[in-house]
């Protein structure tokens, strides 16, 4: 087993990316699963309950197995293969069996519960209390404290929950997969820029095709949607997408059903009244009554805007497109012009002012304004692709403090999207030796092409320091203990707070100063398309906001005030939603609902409220600094003290109230999106 490089990898500063091969990773974690389970029963025997014979053991095989299956988790995503696949697959299935097996552990349950409640807690330092809070609080969660009779119903339940998700996000997959737009006239394509044009002649030359393919999956159907004059087309486009998974074989509807049936019925052996409540256990919202207020007063704000903008799409709509009615696939084509008529620019104009390495350097140059930290790559470390980069991260005095990856561009067999991970968690270990945090920075954005360097559009360029805000929550903290370092242990519905606030910069001219340049010329950004892109910001948001706030509302009545049992259907609870915010209603044979996979097949259940709560705080947070100025440094240094360095260690709002002075308001968030009452 010493000579198995991902065993190696848990014990050496980084993972051995170089070494690592699809055959390496089975034995290897069968071999920590038995050993893991082995040594927990042996501690469990000992009937010894402080922190240092029970806690600090289980975080030492739980780091070790972290360490392990982690960079099995990132290649997965990063570097898809026919060979990695199926080993994956079964290493994550003997996980969650380890996995389950420990939340239903009986006597793990006592000992933690027995330390929680024993004398010595009160001498633990604040982490590790909230380290066994937590503990405790999810052990219950899990079922641990049931008897033996509702544990088995409970982990039925569960079992059949995660299958359901998989079945309903698969039923997406394939009836996405089972339509396309063939198109073979160059007639239909009016309005469709060159290169959407041109990635959809590739689609149906990859198939075999003549003509143009588009297919419902977001980079075709999006632009298609904006774009194409034919209305006809349009139409039968956006019927297939609000339609999936609503009939035939993929129907989800029955699975929407008894999943809401399954979560009642184990919200209820918890002893809650429903799955609103389970989910608002480890949030920072408390009630739901507090959740529902917020999105209501949300949705009475931003009502009068969104209505306004509705009304002048349709005036816009009528007298321009000649669109008598403005149909729900009209809607997207409309904005589009309409946006391109208000402000005169694209994404692709801005582009040319934001080449990689600028960004990159203005990225670090606003971190070191902010935070004091320099960032200097380093080289010849093992990564699992040429193009991936490694930083270091030194504070003010020069000490290194974290290190990170990034993996900027697209490629096949590479998941889409963009995110932060964890790679090695900030720990003070056993031996007292501190660990480093390294995280995982992944983009999907273009790569250089023939000498000209990669220019990114200002989308991808809050993208990029959106990931990096998470980044920041996991490299800088000062927490010691695992599971409340950097984001572990942070409520979900907080953990945007850091990714959102760096977002900001984005906008701010002092900012884009430090970096955004013309790739040719060098010439700043000028100010007159500065200020389109800064008016263009609010565009719509009303809208925006009130759909957000539907699907939130929607969401969480759906776990609070719904009984799948009654009469009222999962379209009537929808409809009724709709009634009271929605300012564009869509058309009856809408079933946007069966492919929500958010709230049905991930772990947005009741949470997907999390949006707009976090960014109530990011917002708040960053008018601290436009009141102070955007670098200021004691405002700076505030933010990093009392809440990106103590990770999921304090009660966010305690820790926002320290930061701010106050509780957190929504008024900058109205602001930033121009929704200020009328
Ligand atoms: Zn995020």
């Amino acid at each position: 087993m010493n000579r198995n490089p991902l065993f190696r990898s848990t014990q050496t500063e980084l993972p051995l990316f170089s070494d690592i091969q699809p055959q390496h990773i089975l034995p290897a974690l069968d071999a920590m699963l038995g050993e893991n389970r082995e040594k927990i029963s042996e501690l469990l025997e000992e009937d010894c309950c402080d922190w240092l014979h029970l806690m600090q053991p289980m975080e030492v095989l739980e780091e070790r197995l972290s360490r392990l299956w982690g960079p099995v988790n990132h290649l997965n995503a990063v570097c898809d293969s026919d060979e990695l696949r199926p080993v994956y697959r079964q290493g994550l299935m003997n996980l969650t069996a380890y996995r389950t097996g420990l939340a239903q552990n009986e006597a793990l349950f006592s000992a933690i519960r027995a330390l929680h409640d024993s004398p010595p807690f009160q001498a633990l330092n604040h982490e590790r209390k909230q380290v066994l809070r937590h503990a405790l609080r999810d052990l219950r969660l899990g079922g641990a404290e049931l008897p033996p009779k509702k544990k088995m119903r409970f982990k039925e339940i569960q079992m059949r929950l995660s299958e359901l998700g998989a079945q309903f996000e698969q039923h997406i997959l394939d009836a996405t997969r089972a339509f396309d737009l063939h198109l073979e006239h160059e007639r239909d394509l009016v309005g469709v820029p060159l290169s959407i044009r041109d990635a959809a002649s590739e689609r149906a030359r990859a198939k075999g095709r003549e003509g143009w393919l588009f297919t419902l999956d977001a980079p075709s159907y999006i632009p298609f949607m904006q774009y194409a004059e034919n209305r006809g087309l349009r139409r039968k486009m956006y019927t297939a997408y609000v339609t999936r998974a609503s009939d035939g074989a993929q129907d989800n509807t029955p699975l929407i059903v008894e999943i809401l049936k399954l979560k009642q019925e184990a919200a209820q052996l918890l002893g809650y009244h429903n799955y609103g409540e389970v989910s608002l256990a480890t949030k920072m919202a408390g009630e739901p009554s507090e959740v529902i207020g917020f999105l209501r007063d949300l949705a009475r704000r931003g009502k009068p805007h969104a209505q306004k903008e509705v009304a002048d799409l349709e005036a816009f709509s009528a007298a321009e497109l000649d669109l008598e009615t403005l149909e729900a696939w009209d809607v997207a084509f409309a904005a589009e012009h309409l946006r391109r008529k208000l402000f005169h620019f694209s994404q692709e104009d801005l582009k040319p002012y934001f080449p990689e390495q600028q960004v990159l350097a203005g990225l670090f140059a606003v971190t070191q304004k902010l935070y004091g930290i320099r960032i200097r790559e380093r080289e010849s470390v093992p990564v699992w692709h040429p193009d991936v980069r490694f930083f270091d991260i030194f504070d003010d005095s020069g000490e290194r403090i974290a290190g990170f990856y990034l993996d900027s561009y697209v490629r096949p067999h590479k998941r889409g999207g963009a995110w932060m991970d964890e790679c090695i968690i900030r720990w003070r270990r056993p031996d007292c030796t501190l660990q480093l945090p390294v995280a995982y920075l992944v983009c999907n954005f273009d790569a250089p092409v023939r000498g000209r360097p990669a220019l990114w559009t200002h989308e991808e360029v809050i993208t990029l320091f959106h990931e990096f805000g998470h980044g920041l929550h996991h490299m800088l903290t000062q927490v010691e203990t695992l599971d409340v370092s950097g984001i572990r242990g942070a409520p979900w519905d907080a953990v945007e707070l850091p990714s959102q606030f760096m977002e900001n910069f984005c906008w701010e001219r002092d900012a884009l100063d430090l970096f955004a340049r013309h790739f040719e010329t060098g010439e700043k950004l000028p100010d007159a398309l500065f200020d389109r892109m800064r008016a263009a910001k609010t565009f719509h948001s009303g809208i925006q906001m009130l759909r957000q706030v539907e699907l939130a509302l929607f969401d969480f009545l759906l776990h609070t005030a719904f009984d799948p049992e009654g009469k009222q259907s999962v379209q009537d609870l929808l409809d009724t939603v709709r009634a009271e915010v929605a300012v564009l209603k869509p058309p009856s044979f809408n079933r946007f609902q069966n492919s929500f996979s958010h709230i049905f097949a991930g772990g947005y259940a009741a949470g997907y409220y999390s949006y707009k709560w976090a960014e109530v705080l990011s917002a708040d947070a960053f008018s601290a600094f436009e009141e102070a100025g955007i670098f200021d440094p004691e405002t700076a240094t505030a933010l990093r003290r009392e809440v990106l360095s103590v990770g999921g260690s304090r009660d966010i709002m305690e820790a926002f109230i320290a930061f701010r002075g106050r509780k957190p308001t929504v008024d900058a968030l109205l602001r930033h999106s121009g929704l200020e009452d009328l």
